[in-house]
């Protein structure tokens, strides 16, 4: 050893003791303060890049909007779906309510609240999630859980969705901990019958495993940039603990999961008043054991204690999404002709045809888009050369540009 006396010495920087505002003692080395704190800055580098820099967790505060609020905000952009809006207001305002009150030793610790979304495709369920996020200014991505994978398999592994995360949170490492993440399609994902296969399962029940730990909390390595990530590099590790996640799918079937679980269970079942009990009326019954017999593991339904659904959207639902929400698709379109000195105008008789195509193709809202942009788009194409700077779009005219759409091209 150095002939400095032990114990009187930084044994990292040489400072001698007098120097030094403290020096800390181990078994067989000593380190002063300076040394610590320069230590603390390297680990906060390689563990999460910019930690400290862009502002400390625990004084985590946002302005955060009453659930009532959250719902008017949602109300603007997405149409009907009142159920949905409600579970999603109050999970997110519980879940950023209570990060701000994390570290209150205090307080009965409240745990985090995933939730699940069930709904057809095309009824609303990304929407919204995206409009959500905006609301709340957090970092917010969506993965899609059938091109996930086990680690290992070719494909993306689970953690790829937090890398995606701290993408979109601009490599910002704490709001990382705290964003939204919308997992698409988790009911791809479910096991296919009910016996767990013998062999590794690449595509069901692996990747729910895989799941269940970032949705129950871990420590998740990522590629400093994003990306792929290589052997020896260093990783960042991001905590999953306070991320919300929320789940969709459209559990295609699911409605007769539930109509067997409903007979089997109260004989006679019948909704209120009504003999007939309709697909709308049985989403509404949907309970974790539906989800399970549909093939998602216990574990992961446990981990998302809000379930709640999207209706189908009804031809009068399909009307307002066309024309009420804010940034409506009849309202871009109109918007982008006046830009080039044209009013449009859309005949009631012609959007009743555009409702009964996207009824037809059985999209949800997801087949109005691409009615609309094939309708117009010779409209579009002649604007800028048009004399008349009038047009309406008849009923005959969305028949005629519409005649050789069929579902494929639509989706
Ligand atoms: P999902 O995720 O349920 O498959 P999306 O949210 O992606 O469906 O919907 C596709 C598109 O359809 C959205 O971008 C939106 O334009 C429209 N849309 C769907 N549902 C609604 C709704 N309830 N209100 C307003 N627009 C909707």
């Amino acid at each position: 050893m150095a002939s400095k006396k032990s114990g009187s010495f930084c044994s990292f920087c040489g400072k001698p003791k007098e120097e030094a505002t403290m020096l800390i003692s181990g078994i067989e080395a000593n380190i002063c303060d300076a040394c610590v704190e320069q230590a603390s800055k390297i680990v906060d580098v390689e563990m999460g890049g910019v930690s400290k820099k862009k502002g400390a967790d625990s004084n985590f505060n946002i302005a955060l909007p009453k659930p009532s609020d959250i719902k008017k905000h949602l109300d603007e952009y997405v149409i009907g779906q009142d159920q949905a809006k409600k579970v999603l207001s109050v999970s997110v305002y519980n879940h950023y309510k209570r990060l701000m009150n994390i570290g209150d030793k205090n307080e009965i610790e409240i745990e985090k609240s995933n939730v699940l979304m069930v709904g057809e495709t095309g009824t609303g369920k990304t929407l919204l999630v995206r409009t959500l996020a905006k609301i709340l200014k957090v970092p917010f991505c969506i993965a899609d859980a059938t091109v996930l994978t086990e680690a290992g398999y070719v494909g993306e592994d689970v953690e790829s969705v937090i890398s995606r995360l701290y993408q979109a949170s601009d490599y910002d490492f704490d709001a990382t901990q705290r964003g939204i993440v919308y997992i698409d399609e988790i009911d791809k994902i479910a096991r296919k019958g009910d016996n767990p296969s013998i062999s590794r399962d690449v595509s069901g029940e692996g990747v729910q495993q895989g799941l269940l730990k970032l949705l129950e909390g871990t420590i998740a390595n990522i590629a400093p940039e994003g990306g792929r990530k290589h052997p020896d590099q260093k990783f960042v590790k991001i905590d999953t603990r306070n991320i919300l996640f929320i789940c969709g799918g459209a559990f295609n079937g699911i409605d007769r999961l539930i109509a067997r679980r409903l007979n089997n269970s109260a004989v006679g079942f019948v909704t209120q008043g009504k003999d007939r009990i309709t697909e709308t009326d049985l989403i509404e019954q949907i309970a974790p054991s539906d989800l399970r017999s549909f093939g998602l593991i216990p574990e992961i339904i446990g981990r998302m204690p809000m379930i709640t659904y999207l209706q189908p959207l009804d031809r009068e639902a399909l009307k307002d999404i066309l024309s009420k929400p804010k940034n409506a698709i009849l309202k871009q379109y109109i918007k982008l002709m006046e830009l080039e000195g044209v009013t449009l105008d859309f005949d009631k008789k012609a959007i009743e045809v555009i409702i009964s195509k996207a009824v037809e193709f059985k999209l949800g809202a997801r087949g109005l888009r691409t009615i609309c942009e094939k309708l117009m788009l010779d409209v579009m194409y002649d604007a800028p050369d048009r004399k008349d700077k009038n047009i309406t779009i008849t009923a005959d005219m969305v028949v005629e540009k519409l005649a050789d759409l069929d579902k494929s091209k639509a989706a």
